[in-house]
């Protein structure tokens, strides 16, 4: 996976923002269950306080999906936002019984560099839909004609019995 490094101390404290863009190939996409059309766009935006970091990803892709209804393909856009904390420094023994929502979002670093790409892939993982439709209304393809096709064949076969 290519990395896509945050470097802490050059970040100025209060907001920064910046745009990475990444082909499924760079964040290990290739062998997820739909392939992903174009670029994955990500803005990002890092809001740093001292040795605390709040960084939100809204991060934009298309997934090439094939309806589990009627197996049409069709490419649907998806955008997922999330909030990470990172924190600099080394992770802190907390004693049982003291561990809030806070910690277990809060990521650590101990050296200046942080690695935002396995952040964004996870993203993406998380949005693969489990069963996608085409439209709402979407139906399965009537047995009627399923039926008819099946029905020729058999007389087809009917025809071949006939002549044994
Ligand atoms: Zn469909």
């Amino acid at each position: 996976m290519k990395e896509i490094i945050l470097k802490l101390s050059e970040l100025k404290s209060g907001k920064n923002r910046f745009s990475v863009s990444s082909t499924a190939q760079e964040l290990d996409l290739e062998n997820i269950e739909f392939p992903i059309v174009d670029d994955i766009k990500t803005d990002v935006e890092v809001y740093k306080n001292r040795n605390n970091f709040e960084i939100r990803l809204k991060t934009r892709f298309t997934f090439h999906l094939t309806c589990s209804r009627c197996l049409s393909e069709f490419d649907e856009e998806y955008a997922d936002t999330s909030t990470f904390y990172i924190k600099k420094g080394e992770i802190p023994e907390i004693p049982e019984g003291m561990i809030h929502e806070e910690h277990i979002q809060t990521l650590y670093v101990s050296g200046d560099e942080y690695d935002i790409a396995p952040l964004i892939r996870e993203q993406v993982i998380l949005s693969i839909p489990i069963k996608p439709l085409c439209s709402e209304t979407c139906t399965v393809p009537s047995y009627d004609s399923g039926m008819d096709e099946v029905d020729s064949r058999w007389s087809e076969l009917l025809k071949l019995k006939e002549k044994l």
